[in-house]
């Protein structure tokens, strides 16, 4: 029987995990205040999986810069390659929030999106 410990990240509380597995199945989830957190635990031990954010640089824009996120989580081992990916990009202004600015991106079948807006100079 393998152990798990993870402090749950579903709200401040932080509530310390204790995840036992036997040949990859959960078997028992204890150390959660509440039900986010069981779900959390089981899906950090088998499919770990986050929303990357990051910002990007914005040309001829009001701003230097935005915002920009994953539309949904993608797997944790790909976060790595995800900025990567977003090293470098420029994208010129005007920039509207959830406009695309990486389809695709690192292969995940997510696309990263701004979530703000940036208007132009001129
Ligand atoms: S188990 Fe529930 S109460 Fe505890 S940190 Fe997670 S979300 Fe918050």
């Amino acid at each position: 029987m393998e152990k798990r410990e993870l402090i749950c990240i579903g709200c401040p509380m932080g509530c310390p995990l204790s995840v036992e597995l036997d040949q990859g199945e959960v078997v028992s989830v204890r150390g959660n205040t509440c039900k986010r957190g069981e779900i959390y635990a089981r899906k950090e031990v088998t499919n770990p999986t986050r929303i990357v954010t990051s910002t990007v640089v914005v040309e001829g824009g009001k701003l230097a810069a935005v915002s920009v996120k994953t539309r949904e989580d993608i797997p944790k081992e790909k976060i790595f390659e995800c900025m990567k990916a977003l090293k470098g990009v420029k994208v010129q202004a005007p920039v509207h929030m959830g406009d695309v600015i990486v389809k695709n991106v690192a292969d995940t079948g997510v696309d990263v999106i701004a979530t703000k807006s940036v208007g132009s100079l001129s």
